[in-house]
């Protein structure tokens, strides 16, 4: 479980700490469940709940690893620990910032039905790089698991986020956008890709903040109800600067 402390906001990543996916950009530590076992924690829900309230948290950020290996991609537990959390601290808002559960719409409703404030699914970067990226993944594959959490939960605020510097130009990165409202998706992140380790992809370019500023003008216009764009934004960056809005959404 891993946990960071911020104004009231913590991000808890449950399901262990291997990966079954590959990203070129990420350094959680990848493993081969037919190697390695995996076993997945059971109290590890009512854990995070317990750690959660000890806290006092307002905000809590609830993502994963990849579970391919698990017939519901790691979903049942997903929801029990939203549920633990909701238990334990009703008026904390939950975020969870979700794998694309191969796109399977069941798993994606488990989740859901569990009663998140908001639904959060990146798509990290621009369709033409999703090969070298995010090998596993599949573009529209994500879009359609933003859509339909939408569709299946009207009242959940979606988002989603990108990296930039990844090698993508500013026509993509702003089709991105287009492509991301078009799945009727709320708030969008864009932070500066930085190289985690040595064996990870390499930083293509510095994107400056005229740049950043760009994009955030770009996807106002088109709509979306917050952009945050900066170099150092990453996924759950001003978590309760959503979380505001969210009480917004929800009158
Ligand atoms: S699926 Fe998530 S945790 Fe796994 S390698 Fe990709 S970004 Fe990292």
């Amino acid at each position: 479980m891993h946990e960071c402390f911020h104004r009231g906001t913590a991000t808890f990543m449950i399901l262990g700490n291997l990966c079954t996916r590959g990203c070129t950009f990420c350094s959680v530590p990848k493993a081969n469940p037919a190697k390695t076992e995996m076993p997945v924690d059971a109290r590890e829900p009512r854990h995070v709940a317990e750690m959660a309230a000890a806290m006092g948290l307002r905000y809590v950020v609830i993502t994963s690893v990849n579970r391919d290996d698990l017939w519901d991609g790691g979903s049942t537990h997903f929801a029990e620990t939203v549920r633990e959390v909701r238990r334990a601290l009703p008026k904390a808002r939950i975020e969870v910032l979700t794998p694309d559960f191969q796109g399977d719409t069941e798993s994606v409703a488990r989740v859901l039905d569990a009663g998140p404030d908001v639904f959060n699914h990146n798509m990290e970067t621009v369709p033409r790089l999703y090969r070298k990226v995010r090998p596993q993944a599949n573009y529209q594959q994500s879009l359609d698991v933003l859509q339909f959490a939408r569709r299946h939960r009207p009242e959940v605020l979606t988002k989603s986020g990108f990296m930039v510097g990844l090698g993508e130009s500013p026509d993509e990165a702003r089709q991105l956008l287009r492509d991301l409202r078009a799945h009727d998706v709320d708030v969008a992140t864009i932070g500066q890709y930085l190289q985690p380790t040595r064996r990870n992809r390499a930083v293509s370019e510095y994107v400056t903040p005229a740049q950043f500023d760009d994009y955030r003008d770009f996807g106002l216009a088109l709509g979306f109800r917050m952009v945050f764009s900066g170099p150092l934004v990453r996924s759950s960056y001003m978590a309760d600067e959503v979380n505001l809005q969210a009480r917004e959404h929800a009158r």
